[in-house]
């Protein structure tokens, strides 16, 4: 197997990779399309972890093994970018769902970048015809969305402040339009609120907007009953407290593992209840439902796209984003036919 290694702060090489495949458990599967994030682009400008990045993948089925799923063979296939670990309580006791050590993709251990990945086949979702391969790059995103959704019990007619409207924000508010709540999305990046606007989000506030009145204003003075902090940005956290109303949820949510800190005394004061989600693990079935119902539209997303060989290229420029505060796009690499 070759594959896309990080081997020092922005420095990327293709390499082997050795790595057993174990025929009674797993699948091998030939990797087609993968989504570099701004998580991978941190990591290869920080130089570690030293692994193969490329957050999210797709492919089709190269060997089967023994499996329970039916894979056959030339399968297209979603790979689970989350491991559960195993070892901790609830893992032994049946509930992986519940790991409190999840194994995450390009973190703790190799994915996307390379032209073979081997996986336990559990790990593996047939992909219906209906999705096409773009799509299914942002099962994550929706899985994400789903997971905070259950967690902050939203209900019809809820206003939902959204506080960072990259892709994963947009698709947040677009699913919770699908189940009927108002989301108010905020960024200061104009193309970002554009996007959402085309994508059929109704009330965005930008970075000339005064957010705590119009917020005030959208709910009739009672502000928000949860507000959804999407810490991929760089709005300050403070904004989350001061646009929730007494008593509110508040969710730190995000696909980058990057950290914004915070001081809770305002969270305090009103006694908002603090929610941390970072994993949309197991509700990757339920998005590929979502995908085929056309639950939301993911054709206008903000994306890029590069080849494989071109993948230190592409890589290079984000680092040099990064260091000047610009914004890191989404990109997808076809990775092979
Ligand atoms: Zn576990």
């Amino acid at each position: 197997m070759q594959g896309w290694h990080i081997t020092a702060p922005e420095r990327i090489e293709d390499r082997n990779i050795e790595e057993s495949f174990d025929v009674t458990t797993e699948t091998k599967v030939m990797v087609t399309k993968a989504l570099v994030t701004l998580n991978d682009a941190l990591h290869f400008a920080k130089g570690e972890p030293q692994n193969v990045p490329g957050s999210y993948g797709i492919g089709l089925v190269s060997e089967p093994g023994q499996n329970l799923f039916d894979l056959k063979q030339g399968t297209r296939v979603y790979i689970s970018p989350m491991v559960a670990c195993g070892k901790c309580f609830n893992c032994n006791n049946n509930e992986p769902g519940k790991c409190s050590d999840l194994r995450i993709a390009g973190e703790n251990f190799n994915v996307f970048l390379r032209n073979f990945v081997t996986t336990e086949s559990s790990n593996l979702y047939y992909l219906p015809e209906s999705v096409s391969d773009n799509d299914a790059l942002f099962i994550e995103h929706i899985s994400l969305s789903l997971s905070v959704i259950d967690k902050l019990d939203i209900q019809k007619g809820d206003h939902i402040v959204v506080i960072g409207a990259n892709n994963f924000g947009n698709i947040f508010c677009q699913l919770l339009i699908y189940y009927q709540a108002v989301p108010i999305l905020i960024d200061t990046d104009e193309e970002n609120l554009q996007c959402a606007k085309n994508c059929g989000v109704y009330y965005t506030l930008g970075k000339d907007d005064n957010w705590v009145k119009e917020v005030s204003s959208i709910t009739g003075g009672r502000m928000a009953k949860s507000v959804v902090y999407i810490s991929d940005g760089d709005i300050s956290p403070k904004n989350a407290f001061q646009l929730a109303g007494y008593n509110a949820h508040v969710a730190f949510t995000g696909l980058s593992g990057k950290n914004n800190s915070f001081s809770y005394t305002a969270a305090a004061r009103k006694q908002l209840i603090l929610h941390f989600v970072n994993t949309g693990y197991g509700y990757i079935s339920s998005s590929i439902n979502l995908i085929a119902n056309r639950a939301c539209n993911l054709t206008k997303l903000q994306i890029e796209e590069c080849s494989y060989a071109d993948v230190p290229e592409m890589f290079g420029k984000m680092a040099e984003k990064l260091s000047r505060g610009e914004k890191i796009y989404d990109t997808i690499v076809k990775v092979s036919q």
